[in-house]
């Protein structure tokens, strides 16, 4: 076992605070990774707080990850000491079952482990996150990153570019394609750059008419108020696909009133339970309701690569570890542009 500085909930009422952690010990196809940059994800607050009743104390959140490799074992291939490499959700899973075959390890049906406050396959406890200086797990779960691109732009892909890459491929948006992205946080602006340069036209679909500037700046070419009726008349019928990042309670039935025949809208947020839905809306037009959980393996490498090919980062709010609480009561307010990454060299 080897100590880890960390930052730590002991509770859901208290705030995070430093904490030692003892790292399981290295195996053969384990990669060690000194963390460089974590982003802060909305799950991290709601794992924090136990906000999903599934949270087992202490917990070290962060699933963002992006460091210098310093350590292999004797049967590593992919990585070698001084390589940079990342971690994202996921740090293990059956590697047996249907889904895990095919790369889809975040479906995995008996149960994957998360990369914080999952339990390790081995009986070995529970797995601590990115606000930490260091982290190891097997090789597989280990992604390859660009050296060109900036680092702390690269941590927020591991979740938030997953999350909206996945989706945006798996319903083939491109060229010709009409995409809604619904809210413009973490997840939105991510979701704004890469389906434009995906090719597909993309309307940023808000309640916040401040938020018109930004898109535009992100790339979007149209943009909706939603609480404006003419606005919203103007779309009716409109999108082949609305990507819907929004974890405040909403109405599914708004929008897909804005989906074409055909469309489908896919749910990447965790919101509180909604108004019902009125199946019509779906019946009629035969519209798609759907949901989709990050990526997998190949996937988020592929999507890393995407990235590194296309220029595309995170707009990043870089803090020290001391501001995570901060940084928590803000994001709640919607008061981040888009993604806060922590500089692990201030922990
Ligand atoms: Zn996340
Ligand atoms: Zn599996």
């Amino acid at each position: 076992m080897s100590s880890t500085k960390s930052y730590a909930a002991q509770s859901a009422t208290t705030p995070l605070a430093p904490w030692t952690i003892d790292r399981r010990a290295p195996k053969p196809h384990d990669v060690q990774i000194e963390i460089l940059y974590c982003g802060v994800c909305h799950s991290d607050l709601h794992t924090a707080r136990n906000e999903w009743g599934m949270t087992i104390y202490p917990i070290v959140p962060g699933h963002e990850i992006v460091g210098r490799v310093v350590a292999v074992g004797d049967h590593v291939k992919k990585f070698k000491a001084g390589d940079l490499a990342a971690i994202g959700c996921l740090v293990d899973s059956c590697r047996e079952c249907d889904n895990c075959k095919e790369g889809l390890e975040q479906y995995c049906t008996n149960g994957w482990v998360g990369t914080y406050g999952g339990q390790e396959k081995d009986g070995s406890g529970s797995t601590h996150g990115g606000y930490s200086k260091q982290i190891l797990c097997h090789e597989d779960f280990v992604l390859r990153i660009s050296d060109k691109q900036p680092l702390e732009g690269v941590a927020p892909l591991l979740c938030a570019g997953i999350t909206t890459y996945s989706p945006l491929k798996r319903w083939n948006v491109g060229k010709g394609t009409k995409v809604g992205v619904l809210g413009l946080g973490g997840l939105g602006h991510m979701g704004v750059k890469l389906a434009v340069s995906m090719g597909a036209e993309v309307t940023m679909l808000s309640h916040t008419p401040s938020k018109a500037a930004d898109a535009k700046r992100l790339g979007a070419h149209k943009f909706v108020l939603t609480s404006d009726e003419a606005q919203t008349k103007e779309v009716a019928n409109y999108f082949d696909f609305i990507l819907d990042t929004v974890s405040a309670e909403h109405d599914y039935n708004f929008y897909l009133g804005m989906l074409r025949t055909n469309g489908t809208m896919v749910c990447v947020g965790a919101p509180p339970p909604a108004p019902p839905l009125g199946i019509f809306n779906l019946i009629f037009q035969r519209r798609s309701l759907a949901g989709s959980l990050i990526g997998g393996i190949p996937e988020t490498q592929e999507m890393l690569d995407y990235c590194a090919e296309h220029n595309i980062v995170s707009d990043v709010e870089i803090i020290a570890m001391k501001d995570i609480n901060e940084a928590y009561e803000r994001m709640l307010k919607g008061d981040v542009r888009y993604r806060f990454v922590i500089d692990m060299a201030t922990l």
